[in-house]
C-alpha cells in the first residue's frame, strides 16, 4: 500500500517546472521595449559594436543577451525572433556556437586550484546557465561552482585569452559575439586590456558587457559603450510567466509578482519558500496523525516514502517538526502571540501543544535533534523516521 496520496510528495522531484530548451526574444519575461529596440538594431544593420546592458539583479540581462546574439547569428530570422531550428540556432541554446564567447568570474575551486579563468569552467557555465534558462545571480553561480567564501572575479588572463580569440577569424564566418557577465567584476588590469579592445574593436564583432553595478565599472569602459538600460521585469510579466512555467494559481502568482519587485530569482525563491513551508507542513500533520493513531503499518509506508525524499529534505522535514514541538512550549504558556506562522499551521500547533508537556518535551526535541544527527551521518532514513515514530506514540500519551 501506498502512502496516502499527497500532492507534496512529488513537489521537489517534478516542480511542475516546465523547462524552456530555448533562451530566444520569446522566452524572455517581459522587457518588450529592449527586444524591440535590439531586434530593429539588427533589423537597421546597426549594431553597436559593444553594448552595456546595465540593470538589476534577476531582470534578465543574461537571457536578453543570449537572445539577441541568437538573432543576430540566425540565418532564418524573422522580423520578431530567431527560427529556434536552424544548426545555428541549437549551437545557441546549447550554448556551444563557436563563435560565441564568454567571460565570466570565477576563483579558485576544488577542480581549478590556481589560476582562474573562464575558459577552464565553461562546461559548468553552459550547464549553470541552460539548467536557469539564462535567470541566474553571482551568488547563485559561484555556490555551483563551489568557491565556498571566495570572490569571483576576471582576471587579466581572460582578457589575454579573448583577445587572441576575437583576433581568429569567425569560424562559421558570420559575426563573433562576445558576452562579458558581470563586468564590474574585471580586475582593473583586466579592464584596461578590454579597453584596448573595445577602442580598436576587430571587425564583425559584438560585445555585450551586462553588468548590475555601474559604479564598480570603470568610467572608460562605460564611455566605449552603448548604455542599454534593463529596468526591472514589470509585474504583470512576473505574474504571467509564474503561471505559465511554474504552474502557479492566479493568487500565488499575484502574492510572489508583488514581493518581487521585477526580479524573476526572487520570485521563484518566494514560489519555493512557500511550497517548501505547506510541504513540511503537511507532511508533519499527517506524520504526528499517524503516530497518535499508532497506525503501525502506515508508519511504516510512511517512512519509506520519505526515504525518497533526499537528505537535505528529511532533515528539514525534522527541523520543522522541532519548531512545532518548541513552539507548544510557547502555546502551553499563553505566549501564542509570538509564534508567527500562517493561520493553519497555528491552528495545527495550538491542536498539538498540549500533547507535548514538561514531562515529554526534552525527550521529544533530544530523540528529533538525535535524528537529524544521524540523518547528517548518513543513517538509514527508514529505519530512523521507523524508531523516531514508534517513540512518538508512547511519548505522546504520556500523561
Ligand atoms: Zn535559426
Amino acid at each position: 500500500m501506498n502512502y496516502p496520496e499527497n500532492p507534496y510528495f512529488c513537489l521537489f522531484n517534478l516542480k511542475n517546472h516546465k523547462h524552456l530548451d530555448s533562451m530566444q526574444f520569446k522566452d524572455v519575461i517581459g522587457q518588450s521595449a529592449i527586444k524591440q529596440r535590439l531586434i530593429a538594431s539588427v533589423r537597421d544593420s546597426h549594431v553597436p559594436h559593444a553594448q552595456l546592458f546595465l540593470g538589476p539583479e534577476g531582470n534578465g540581462k543574461l537571457p536578453l543577451a543570449l537572445a539577441f546574439a541568437q538573432y543576430i547569428l540566425c540565418p532564418n530570422r524573422s522580423e520578431m525572433d530567431s527560427c529556434g531550428v536552424c544548426p545555428t540556432c541549437q549551437k545557441m541554446q546549447k550554448l556551444v556556437h563557436p563563435d560565441l564567447h564568454f567571460v565570466v568570474p570565477t576563483a579558485i575551486t576544488k577542480k581549478v586550484k590556481k589560476d582562474p579563468e573562464s575558459d577552464l569552467f565553461m562546461e559548468e557555465w553552459r550547464e549553470f546557465v541552460v539548467k536557469n534558462e539564462g535567470y541566474i545571480d553571482t551568488s547563485g553561480w559561484y555556490s555551483f561552482l563551489d568557491v565556498e567564501n571566495k570572490q569571483g572575479y576576471m582576471s587579466v588572463r581572460d582578457a589575454a585569452s579573448l583577445l587572441r580569440k576575437v583576433n581568429m577569424k569567425a569560424y562559421e564566418g558570420g559575426y563573433k559575439i562576445v558576452i562579458i557577465w558581470m563586468a564590474e567584476k574585471m580586475r582593473p588590469d583586466t579592464a584596461n586590456k578590454l579597453l584596448k579592445l573595445l577602442e580598436e574593436p576587430p571587425e564583425k564583432t559584438v560585445f555585450i558587457l551586462i553588468a548590475e553595478d555601474q559604479d564598480q565599472l570603470l568610467a572608460t569602459i562605460r564611455s566605449r559603450t552603448v548604455l542599454v538600460k534593463v529596468p526591472s521585469i514589470d509585474a504583470a510579466s512576473v505574474e504571467t510567466a509564474l503561471q505559465q512555467r511554474l504552474g502557479c494559481t492566479p493568487q500565488q502568482a499575484h502574492d510572489a509578482a508583488m514581493v518581487a519587485d521585477g526580479n524573476w530569482l526572487t520570485a521563484c525563491h518566494s514560489i519555493n519558500e512557500s511550497e517548501d513551508r505547506k510541504f513540511f507542513f503537511t507532511t508533519f500533520q499527517q506524520w504526528m496523525r499517524l503516530c497518535f493513531r499508532a497506525a503501525y503499518s502506515e508508519i511504516i509506508d510512511f517512512s519509506s516514502n520519505i526515504k525518497t525524499l533526499g537528505r537535505e529534505k528529511q532533515k528539514e522535514l525534522l527541523d520543522y517538526g522541532l519548531r512545532i514541538i518548541r513552539n507548544a512550549l510557547l502555546f502551553n504558556n499563553n505566549l501564542a502571540d509570538i509564534v508567527l506562522l500562517p493561520d493553519d499551521e497555528k491552528k495545527f500547533n495550538a491542536n498539538f501543544a498540549p500533547f507535548v508537556k514538561p514531562s515529554n518535551l526534552a525527550e521529544i526535541a533530544g530523540l528529533f535533534e538525535e535524528a537529524i544527527r544521524h540523518i547528517e551521518r548518513n543513517g538509514n532514513a527508514q529505519i530512523i523516521f521507523t524508531d523516531l515514530s514508534f517513540k512518538m506514540i508512547v511519548l505522546l500519551k504520556m500523561k
